[in-house]
């Protein structure tokens, strides 16, 4: 009753999005995980130290490098004879792998999983999370993508795995690795942070948007998130937006700025512990689901809030 966990990462550090799939797998029975890389030891040194882990199976191959979708499924397809379940944490990583290994396996995926019942039954958010089913699958084998914000992190030390040499399998070569912009930042990543600072199409500009969002996060040390209108409008980067299609957040603190609290927004933030919105309009859906509403202009509320936090 083993699952296979597919580690996400860079060749040099794991992804920690990776060490909340560990916690929900442990649920289900031996926790395994594949490293599979080019030049990726470092990444297998680290899975192996992780609480919980059983086993690292390491595949090395430079086809391997970029994680690219097509060239992974067949390796992990070939690996699923041995275990129940395959899964990943639901990144955009996860969410691209491992359809493609379940039609190879023409076995169900259950996506987003928020709760592991028992090892047939799962829960998940539909209807951009204005509800939960519970869904049930008696399937030989299953694929799983595990919703980090749902589940604690593994430690990431404490354990001490074996890790095994698998054998690659052959270059796909359907898809061609191209290039990839990384955002450089100072800041902590959006989904691990503790705190988001998030702003809407009130910020009006990407000027006003750094101008007004930056000092505060700066301030709090917080990751700033945004609305898809506000990335659609160019105030904010793609990676920024927090949402259905977004990123799902769930900080300790999550402070929205002129977001009307659109349930496709709610949907990326609304397990986040302690939210707060700044809305000139008292009768934004974002109050709804807020624990503290300020009623005011953001441009003139958010200076202030710097002001009072930088006293502190
Ligand atoms: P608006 O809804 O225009 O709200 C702006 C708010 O700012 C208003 O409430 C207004 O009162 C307030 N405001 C204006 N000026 C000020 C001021 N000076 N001070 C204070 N408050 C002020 N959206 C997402 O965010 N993430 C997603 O992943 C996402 N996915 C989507 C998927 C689909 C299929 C669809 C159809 C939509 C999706 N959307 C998503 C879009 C979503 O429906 C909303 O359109 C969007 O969230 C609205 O963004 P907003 O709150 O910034 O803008």
């Amino acid at each position: 009753m083993s699952v296979l966990i597919i580690a996400e990462h860079d060749n040099q550090q794991l992804n920690p999005a990776t060490l909340h799939a560990v916690t929900a797998a442990a649920k289900l029975g031996e926790v395994h995980v594949l490293v599979a890389g080019s030049g990726a030891a470092a990444v297998a040194d680290a899975v192996k130290q992780v609480a919980g882990v059983g086993k690292v199976l390491r595949a090395e191959a430079a086809h391997y490098a970029e994680g690219l979708a097509e060239e992974l499924a067949p390796l992990v397809a070939r690996l699923a004879t041995d275990y129940r379940y395959i899964a990943a944490t639901a990144t955009a990583f996860g969410k691209n792998l491992l359809p493609r290994v379940a039609a190879l396996l023409d076995a169900p995926q259950v996506s987003d999983l928020t709760e592991v019942v028992d090892g047939q039954t799962f829960v998940r958010p539909i209807y951009a999370g204005n509800a939960f089913e519970t869904v049930q699958s008696d399937a030989e084998k299953l694929v799983l993508t595990v919703r980090a914000t749902a589940f604690d992190a593994a430690a990431a030390s404490g354990g001490n795995a074996e890790v095994l040499e698998t054998e690659a399998t052959p270059a796909q070569n359907l898809s061609r690795f191209v290039s990839r912009e990384l955002t450089q930042s100072e800041r902590p990543e959006l989904t691990q942070a503790k705190i988001v600072v998030s702003g809407g199409r009130a910020l009006g500009s990407a000027e006003k948007f750094n101008e007004v969002l930056t000092p505060l996060a700066d301030v709090l040390g917080a990751a700033i998130g945004a609305t898809r209108a506000a990335v659609d409008a160019e105030y904010a980067p793609n990676d920024a937006q927090v949402g259905q299609t977004g990123k799902v957040v769930a900080p300790q603190l999550y402070i929205a700025a002129g977001i009307s609290g659109a349930i496709q927004h709610t949907a990326g933030m609304q397990d986040s512990k302690v939210i707060v919105a700044i809305n000139k309009d008292p009768e934004a859906p974002i109050f709804n689901i807020a624990d503290y509403g300020i009623v005011g202009d953001l441009f003139e509320v958010v200076p202030q809030l710097v002001g009072e936090l930088k006293k502190v």
